[in-house]
């Protein structure tokens, strides 16, 4: 069975100095607060506090060091000494549970603050636009004050009443055994108030539907599938809670000429059989406009030849990406008496 101190993680011999910083660090980390509905967190909070209370006293430390282990009842030395009843270890186990749940569920119901949602968007964008970068007005659909009765709940002209149950305190006090526990008030769920004509536009809520615009910088060479996170710009919070996140997810449509890849750009390049063997220039299109490339002798078909700097632009500055000329060699379907002998003289000669 462990110890209070393997609890605490420190050793039989620990100094009441050391004790005290093992639980500092313990309480901290499994703080409730901390770990939102983690029930393992919170039953080792629980745990480390209980290995405190007999810790950090000299008493009943020393009645945990002659007893405790003894009996096998771990943290058990300090019942008695607590509570002056006699209970086991079970027992007091289920009434530091009842006051702990207690609290926690008071702190669920009263109104805790909570962050609201996220909230996603989708843009569409033209290639073209991908690369000179857009402004987007993004309609998004939230949940916000109503503005009939102005997030209150109640009709225009009345206004919350103090609650009769609990006069406005939102706890009672309810008695268990040896303890008075406070419990939220179960009629104004602990807010206090009670509205009595509920606003009709919210249906007493205090919230409605609407459709809120954004407009969305987007930043030159934006590709597709990225997203943009606007803080603060989704759900409101609850009880002064932070607002969620406006995810807005950027959808760029395919270029006909432009196959990108990273931030370069590939572009398909017809060239003549007779230029990819013998060298000679050809028009190569890119975003700011058409760019005359040097094709080298002898370029097989599929070849890239990068032209620098052409490309899209790097997100977060640092220049362009560059174009890369995919040389594509032409077959003509047709050609006239000329060529044909031209041709044959090729093909006779091999080539
Ligand atoms: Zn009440
Ligand atoms: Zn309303």
């Amino acid at each position: 069975m462990s110890t209070l101190y393997d609890t605490l993680g420190v050793s039989k011999s620990a100094s009441a100095e050391e004790i005290k910083k093992a639980y500092r660090k313990l309480a901290r980390e499994h703080h409730p607060d901390r770990n939102p509905g983690d029930a393992g967190a919170e039953e080792k909070f629980k745990e480390v506090q209980h290995a405190y209370d007999v810790l950090s006293d000299a008493d009943k430390r020393k009645q945990y060091d002659r007893f405790g282990a003894q009996n096998g009842r771990g943290g058990g030395g300090a019942g008695p000494q607590n509570f002056n009843v006699d209970f086991d270890i079970g027992d007091l186990g289920d009434l530091f549970g009842g006051i702990f749940g207690g609290r926690a569920q008071q702190r669920a119901q009263r109104r805790q603050p909570m962050r609201g949602d996220d909230v996603e968007a989708r843009v569409h964008l033209s290639f073209e636009d991908s690369l000179q970068g857009a402004e987007a007005k993004v309609p998004v659909e939230l949940t916000v004050a109503c503005r009939e009765c102005g997030g209150t709940g109640a009709q225009p002209g009345t206004s919350p009443v103090i609650c009769p149950e609990c006069n406005g305190r939102g706890v009672k006090a309810e008695s268990q055994g040896l303890f008075a526990l406070s419990q939220p008030c179960p009629r104004c769920r602990g807010n206090g108030t009670v509205i009595e004509q509920p606003c009709k536009h919210c249906k007493g809520s205090g919230r409605e539907r609407r459709i809120k615009t954004y407009t969305v910088k987007i930043k030159p060479g934006v590709k597709d599938g990225t997203r943009i996170r606007l803080k603060g710009k989704g759900e409101a919070g609850e009880n002064g809670g932070p607002a969620g996140d406006l995810v807005v997810l950027v959808h760029v449509a395919k270029s006909d000429t432009y196959e990108r890849r990273g931030d370069d750009l590939v572009v398909n390049t017809p060239v003549t059989y007779a230029t990819a063997v013998l060298g000679g220039k050809v028009d190569v299109p890119t975003p700011e406009g058409a760019v005359s490339l040097k094709i080298p002798a002898g370029s097989e078909d599929g070849k890239l030849i990068r032209i620098k700097g052409r490309g899209a632009p790097k997100i977060g500055g640092g220049g362009k990406g560059d174009v890369l000329a995919r040389v594509r060699i032409q077959v003509p379907k047709r050609v006239n008496k000329k060529e044909r002998e031209l041709l044959e003289q090729l093909q006779q000669a091999g080539i």
